[in-house]
């Protein structure tokens, strides 16, 4: 099975300080991770467009995305939080990584893909209907699911195994029948969301920290696989962040490569049986650059299979 890979140099660009772990290395470290395993036959890669306001609006607030448009710094910096700043290529790169999902969709519906990975940066999962934080500007993968939906899709699942919550996500389709979303998340921790969600959409996983693979895989089968079995969803979005890794310098989690090739399965498994095998899979976080490139490479080859 041929995966599409969507990206784009702008995502590249969007460099927010020194040191700062949401940094171009992170696509450059999974860029080469692919090449290395020599997977160049079974990928396909595209060019992720810009998203349009009028994509980015069916999830954030007209004035939010106005002010983002608006706000991008011609030169210097702006700091929307702590740890979330534009630079004059924020913009274009998030814009490319909330379009790149949209794409996936594009080539899902046009028959060109069933299983599609973004290779993109900034995240998405934290951000809210009007707020950027914690490294993302727009939602991704939520512009990608409303993508699906206004094209008329029914049924979506949106599974995230970031170690953060994807309090974001929660926030934009909270209480939205159409979308199941299934989160795993270490708790407590950043963004302090998301255990005991008020909505009968979400599914709340969170975990102490220093939870380990047979943890995760026993909750995923416990609280996951059953409300997937049930919702039968058309389409699989994944928020596949990889910072529940052991070695990740952010998260306390102790995950492994094999773990994401687990879950990955699993979910291919669910998507076999109600989506047609279709898949779209978008990177949040993970910050070591080893343990990253690795996890994308076992997730991928779960995707490939
Ligand atoms: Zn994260």
């Amino acid at each position: 099975m041929s995966i599409a890979i969507i990206t784009h140099h702008d995502c590249l660009l969007h460099d927010m300080a020194p040191g700062h772990p949401e940094r171009p290395e992170r696509l450059l470290a999974i860029d080469r991770h692919l090449v290395h395993r020599g997977y160049q036959y079974e990928l396909s890669f595209h060019d992720a467009p810009l998203a349009s306001r009028e994509q980015l609006e069916r999830v954030h607030d007209a004035a939010f995305v106005r002010a983002l448009f608006e706000q991008a710094p011609r030169e210097g910096v702006i700091a929307l939080d702590p740890d979330t700043t534009m630079t004059p290529f924020t913009l274009n790169a998030a814009r490319r990584a909330a379009g790149a999902v949209v794409e996936a969709v594009e080539l899902l519906r046009e028959g060109e893909a069933v299983r599609c990975f973004c290779s993109v940066r900034p995240p998405g999962h934290h951000a809210t209907r009007r707020r950027a934080m914690g490294f993302c500007f727009f939602n991704n993968v939520a512009v990608g699911a409303a993508h699906a939906l206004a094209r008329g899709w029914s049924r979506v699942a949106i599974c995230d195994f970031d170690v953060h919550h994807g309090n974001g996500t929660e926030d934009i389709f909270g209480g939205d029948p159409r979308v199941l979303l299934l989160s795993s998340f270490q708790h407590p921790f950043y963004p302090h969301t998301g255990a005991g969600s008020e909505y009968d959409n979400v599914v709340a996983t969170p975990l102490p920290a220093g939870s380990d693979g047979p943890t995760f895989r026993a909750a995923v089968e416990r609280d996951w696989l059953p409300r997937l079995e049930a919702f039968r969803p058309e389409l699989v979005f994944v928020s596949a962040g990889f910072d529940a890794h052991r070695d990740d310098p952010l998260g306390g989690l102790d995950l492994l490569e094999d773990d994401y090739r687990w879950v990955t399965r699993r979910l291919l498994e669910v998507a076999r049986r109600h989506a047609d095998g279709r898949i779209v899979s978008t990177l949040e976080g993970g910050y070591d650059l080893e343990a990253l490139g690795a996890s994308v490479c076992a997730h991928i080859d779960a995707l490939i299979d």
